[in-house]
C-alpha cells in the first residue's frame, strides 16, 4: 500500500478577514465548527492561530486553550498544530501558548521577507522556541521559507536543540520569498532528504500555488496543507465556501494518486506523536 498523506487544514491565519471571504472562521466558536466540518472532509492536523473580535491577530493563551479544548472535544484525535508565526505576537508572545502542550506547533528557524515587512527570527528566539518545544513535548512542523532553513532544521536535530524527526514544510508563494517553482521544490525534497532521510514532508502554497503545490505533495510521497489561511479561492471565479471544501479538493487529489488519506492516528503514527488522549 502506498503511504497515506497527512492533510493539514490551516483554518484562519493572521491576514484574511471576512472581507475577503466570509467563510474565514474569526471566533473560537466559528473556528471549532470550520475545524470540525475539515475532520470530516479528511484533514488530520488543524493548524491553528487565534484572533480579536475586530480580526486583528492575536497571541492570547486564554484563545488557544479554548481552541484546543473545542477541538480535542468535537474532533477526536486530530492534531493540533499552534502557530507560533510572526504576524500575531511579537518575541516570546509567540510562544506563550506553549505550556498547552498542543501536539505540534510551526517553528521558523530563519528570517525572509514578507510581502511588506521582514519576517524576522532571530536565532536567540528560535532557540527559546525550540527550547520550549521540547520543555512541553510539542513537535515542530519546521516552516522552511528558505533553502537555509532547512540546513538549519537538520542542524538543530543533529545538535539536539529539536527532537528528531523532524517535520519539514516549505512554504512557496508568499509575495518577496520563494515562488512557487518545480525545479526548487524537487530540490528542497531531495535535499531534506539528503541530510535528514527519516523526515515526512509536506508543503503550502499561497493562493493558486496551494493546489499546483497539494498535488506536487500528493504524487510526490508527501503530506498536503490547504486551508483559507493560504487560499480563500477555489479558481478566479468562486470563493472557497469553506475550508472543508479545500480539504475535499486534497482527498481527489489523493484518490488520483492512490493515496490514502490518513487517518489521525495513522498521522499521529507517521510523525511519531503520542497517541491521542
Ligand atoms: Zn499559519
Amino acid at each position: 500500500m502506498t503511504k497515506p498523506c497527512i492533510i493539514c487544514v490551516a483554518i484562519t491565519g493572521s491576514v484574511p478577514t471576512k472581507a475577503d471571504n466570509p467563510a474565514v472562521p474569526i471566533t473560537v466558536p466559528e473556528q471549532v465548527e470550520s475545524t470540525h466540518e475539515a475532520f470530516e472532509a479528511g484533514a488530520a492536523i488543524a493548524h491553528l492561530h487565534v484572533r480579536n473580535d475586530d480580526q486583528t491577530p492575536s497571541s492570547d493563551p486564554e484563545k488557544f486553550a479554548r481552541l484546543k479544548e473545542g477541538i480535542e472535544a468535537h474532533c477526536p484525535g486530530m492534531i493540533v498544530q499552534f502557530s507560533t508565526g510572526g504576524r500575531s505576537g511579537a518575541g516570546q508572545a509567540r510562544g506563550g501558548m506553549l505550556p498547552l502542550k498542543p501536539d505540534m506547533a510551526s517553528l521558523t528557524v530563519g528570517s525572509n521577507n514578507f510581502p511588506t515587512r521582514v519576517y524576522e527570527n532571530p536565532p536567540d528566539l528560535v532557540d527559546w522556541l525550540a527550547s520550549e518545544m521540547l520543555a512541553y513535548g510539542v513537535k515542530p512542523e519546521i516552516e522552511a521559507f528558505d533553502l537555509s532553513h532547512i540546513f538549519q532544521a537538520a542542524k538543530m536535530q543533529a545538535d539536539g536543540r529539536l527532537a528528531k524527526e523532524v517535520y519539514v514544510q516549505f512554504v512557496m508563494g508568499v509575495k518577496n520569498a520563494m515562488p512557487v517553482d518545480r525545479a526548487v521544490f524537487d530540490f528542497y525534497v531531495a535535499t531534506l532528504k539528503r541530510l535528514s532521510p527519516k523526515s515526512e514532508w509536506c508543503a503550502a502554497g499561497i493562493g493558486a500555488g496551494q493546489l499546483i503545490l497539494n498535488e506536487w505533495c500528493v504524487a510526490g510521497g508527501g503530506h498536503a496543507r490547504t486551508g483559507l489561511e493560504d487560499n480563500v479561492r477555489l479558481d478566479r471565479e468562486r470563493l472557497a465556501p469553506s475550508n472543508a471544501a479545500l480539504v475535499e479538493r486534497v482527498v481527489e487529489l489523493c484518490q488520483k494518486y492512490d493515496r490514502p488519506v490518513a487517518t489521525p492516528a495513522e498521522a499521529r503514527a507517521l510523525l511519531g506523536l503520542r497517541a491521542a488522549a
